[in-house]
This record gives structure tokens, C-alpha cells and sequence, in this order.
């Protein structure tokens, strides 16, 4: 499977908030044997998100969106995607029913909330509805792309309700070495070219050694790649002491 993820904000693009989405969604996917191809930050622009939307969608299994959901004026992720679909938003029962149920819950601490409803549980047409279980505004899933809300916490547990839906076969090896990495060069394009993987290499000054990295879709590729560079690479113990 491959994926690409699409963050939307203005405040990502500057700087005023980091973007924890996309690196989270990617440690997930990566986990689950996915392949991230591309990350991609627009603004809260509904051309550009639409754009965006269509491009992914045609060239990946998956897209996972994160952005604002909601029913202020920047919040136009939906409509973003509904444009990039050539589909029109329209009122979602099932989003409703969730929108309600979380107001019913919280009536009692803001009597005086303001909603407008409708706005909340809007989708695109056609659209299957995510249940927002730690906030207000519902996700949705359009054919191949996931729309999940840009709060943390709340496109954490969204993502939990659906993450069996991702899956792939790429596995990963790390090993440690204290070689420079100019040295290593040679012994690196050998082991990328014996092998089907691909290797990187991530020096890390904190810990003074180098990572390696092995990673494919074939496990047993992956197997012999790494016991290769391990026999012709002074490897150390790393940050796992299984990986060594
Ligand atoms: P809702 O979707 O519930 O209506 P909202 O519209 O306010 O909420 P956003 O506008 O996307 O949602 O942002 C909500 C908060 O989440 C902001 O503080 C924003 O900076 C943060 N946020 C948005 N996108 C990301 C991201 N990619 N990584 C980390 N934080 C993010």
C-alpha cells in the first residue's frame, strides 16, 4: 500500500504550529508496513486543497487529510475535498446523530454554546461519516481519502477507529555504526544494489554513530541485506539492543 498525507493550515506553513500530524500519521503508516510517498502542506485554500486531493487520490491507495473540520470560515478542508471530487457537501444523518450526541454531552459545561449543526455535519455526498470521539466536528472517508480533523488528539483517536484499513509489507532492519559516513559509501550502494531494499543512512550526533537503515518489501531480502552490511560494517549496539 502506498499513501500520501495532506496537512492543511496557514499556521503550518508559518510556523506557528508544528506539524505533529504528519509526522505521527507517518510513524503509524510506516508501522503498519505502509509506504508514505509524499507529505504535502497547503494552506486554507479551497483550490489548492482540492488540487491536492485529486492529484493523491489518482496516485495513491490511501490519502489521509488532517485540517480544520469545523464550522469556522478557515475550516474549509471539506469543501476542499468535495471540490476535489466534483461532489457537492451535503447533510449527513449519521455525522448529525454524532454531532448531537456530543453536545448532549457537554451541555451541562456550556449552556450557552452556539452551534450550527447542520455546518458540523456536513460531508461530501456520498461520503462514509467518522465519529469524532474526542471532539465536535465528524471525518469522513471519500473513495480512497481519509479526512480526519487537524486537533491532535482528536485525528489520534479518529485514526484509531480506522486504522485496520492500512496495511502494507514493507519491514524495516536498523543497525549502529561508528564509521563516518564517507566511509561507508561504497559498502552502502553495494548492499542497495545486491539487494532489492533500500538503504539509508542517519547520522545521529547525540548518540555519535550513524543508523542504518534496511527496508523493502520482500522480508527475506531485507534479511540478507542487513546480516550483509552486519558482516561488513563495524556495527555497535543502537537504540535498541535487538537491532544491533
Ligand atoms: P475542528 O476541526 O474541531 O473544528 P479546528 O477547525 O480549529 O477544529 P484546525 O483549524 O485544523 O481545527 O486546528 C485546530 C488545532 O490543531 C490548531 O491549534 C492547529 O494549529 C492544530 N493543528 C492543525 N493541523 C495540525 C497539524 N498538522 N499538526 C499539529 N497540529 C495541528
Amino acid at each position: 500500500m502506498h499513501a500520501a498525507i495532506l496537512t492543511v493550515g496557514d499556521e503550518l506553513l508559518a510556523g506557528d504550529t508544528e506539524n505533529t500530524n504528519a509526522t505521527w500519521l507517518c510513524r503509524q503508516l510506516a508501522d503498519r508496513g505502509v509506504s508514505v510517498k509524499r507529505v504535502l502542506t497547503v494552506p486554507d485554500e479551497l483550490d489548492a486543497i482540492a488540487d491536492a486531493v485529486r492529484v493523491f487520490s489518482a496516485n495513491y491507495d490511501a490519502v489521509i487529510v488532517t485540517g480544520g473540520l469545523g464550522g469556522t470560515p478557515d475550516d474549509i478542508t471539506m469543501d476542499g475535498v468535495a471540490a476535489g471530487f466534483d461532489r457537492e457537501l451535503e447533510a449527513n444523518d449519521l455525522a448529525r446523530e454524532d454531532v448531537e450526541r456530543t453536545l448532549a454531552a457537554i451541555a451541562d459545561d456550556y449552556p450557552d454554546l452556539n452551534v450550527d449543526i447542520a455546518a458540523e455535519a456536513t460531508l461530501p455526498a456520498g461520503a462514509r461519516p467518522l465519529l469524532n470521539r474526542e471532539g465536535l466536528s465528524p471525518g469522513c472517508v471519500v473513495e480512497n481519502v481519509y479526512v480526519l480533523p487537524g486537533i491532535p488528539g482528536e485525528m489520534k483517536a479518529m485514526f484509531g477507529d480506522i486504522e485496520s484499513e492500512f496495511a502494507g509489507s514493507v519491514v524495516s532492519a536498523f543497525l549502529y555504526t561508528e564509521e563516518p559516513e564517507a566511509n561507508l559509501i561504497d559498502r552502502l550502494r553495494e548492499a542497495g544494489s545486491k539487494f532489492d531494499v533500500q538503504v539509508g543512512c542517519y547520522p545521529d550526533r547525540e548518540q555519535e554513530h550513524n543508523r542504518l537503515k534496511v527496508s523493502g518489501e520482500d522480508a527475506a531480502a531485507v534479511e540478507e541485506a542487513k546480516n550483509w552490511l552486519a558482516a561488513n560494517v563495524e556495527t555497535v549496539a543502537g537504540e535498541n539492543a535487538d537491532d544491533a
